[in-house]
């Protein structure tokens, strides 16, 4: 399990990470869900001891990362694949994290077998694709067969097969009663991938929910009504008679929530009132994540300079003023 207080790491007077306070729990992926920037890595880095707080607690099983009597046993962790030594072998790879850590040379060869690198165990590691490489880490982290396993952005850049497979891996390490904690930017990953979902913007907390919860409260459906103009207040005042909330829609008509289509379709019959549309309208987990995390987002945009050399984001102002694109925030 681990348990963030609190936790605060600031650079300068920017604070990376805000007062974040959140627990993963034994059995499930936790997602962590955020921006580029949003803090995540940093997050992580202090879990591991990589990174001093500034302020707050973060334990693994009750200690501090640095108070942990063998890391390696209780915590795994992928943060940089690349961080291999080059001209060593896998297998040799393993087999010196596993000596520093007590651990047997028999364990090194279940782990290359469960992540399916017993074939190439005897290559460098520079050789190795980036699959592959995301696959020793892996291994790494598996090592000391701990409880709760770290992974930073574990998909990035891997091709559908290895996104599936870390998936598969993930979801078992998970059921097998190991703590999960899994960062990514895209929400598209965590809905296949995690039970819990963390999301923040910005260094600060802006959600911590049961993944089915957040599915299901989010993406209720709220359904697009039109009737001719004469019946539209008799129409509105029987669907909020009926217990809908309904609000006018930015393109015309009337936004139903609370109500099915067969539903506002039956009681417009029953009173014998037109329909000229209605449509069910689902919000995607996408589009409510990038509404969450906006405010984050535009913030940074203002308060970030550019770096040296890398490209100018489109700034509204650089848009044509009858562009309907200039209402939108340049993400
Ligand atoms: P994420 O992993 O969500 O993309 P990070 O944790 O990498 O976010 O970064 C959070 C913020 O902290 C960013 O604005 C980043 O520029 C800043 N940051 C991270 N590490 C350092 C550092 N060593 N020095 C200064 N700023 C840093």
């Amino acid at each position: 399990m681990i348990e963030a207080r609190e936790l605060t790491k600031r650079y300068g007077d920017k604070a990376a990470v805000d007062g974040l306070t959140f627990t993963v729990r034994p059995g499930r992926v936790t997602g962590f869900l955020g921006p580029n920037g949003a803090g995540k890595s940093t997050t992580m880095r202090m879990i591991l001891g990589l990174d001093a707080p500034s302020g707050g607690t973060v334990t693994v099983n009750g200690r501090r990362y640095e108070r942990l009597g063998a890391p390696l046993r209780e915590v795994g962790s992928l943060l940089d694949a690349r961080s291999v030594h080059g001209g060593r072998t896998a297998r040799g790879h393993l087999l010196g994290l596993a000596r520093s850590n007590g651990i047997g040379a028999a364990r090194v060869d279940e782990v290359l077998e469960e992540v399916g690198l017993t074939r190439v165990a005897g290559q460098r590691a520079k050789g190795l694709s980036l699959g592959m490489g995301q696959r020793l880490g892996i291994a790494a982290a598996l090592l000391g067969d701990p409880g709760v396993l770290i992974l930073d952005e574990p998909v990035n850049g891997l091709d559908t097969e290895g996104i599936r497979w870390i998936r598969g891996l993930l979801k078992s390490l998970a059921a097998e009663g190991r703590a999960v904690f899994l960062s990514s930017h895209l929400m598209s990953e965590m809905e296949l991938t995690a039970d819990h979902l963390i999301v923040i913007g910005r260094g600060r907390l802006l959600a911590d929910t049961d993944m089915r919860d957040f599915i299901e409260t989010n993406s209720r459906g709220t359904t697009l009504l039109r009737t001719p103009d004469n019946e539209a207040r008799r129409m509105r005042a029987l669907l909020e008679a009926a217990g809908a909330s309904v609000r006018l829609d930015a393109r015309g008509g009337w936004r139903v929530d609370g109500l099915a289509p067969a539903e506002i379709g039956e009681l417009a019959r029953s009173h014998d009132l037109a329909i000229h549309e209605l449509t069910p309208a689902h919000r995607s987990l996408e589009e409510i994540y990038t509404d969450m995390t906006r405010a984050s987002v535009e913030y940074r945009g203002r308060a970030t300079p550019p770096e040296p050399l890398a490209p100018e984001p489109l700034a509204p102002e650089t848009l044509a003023p009858e562009s309907p694109a200039a209402e939108e925030p340049a993400r």
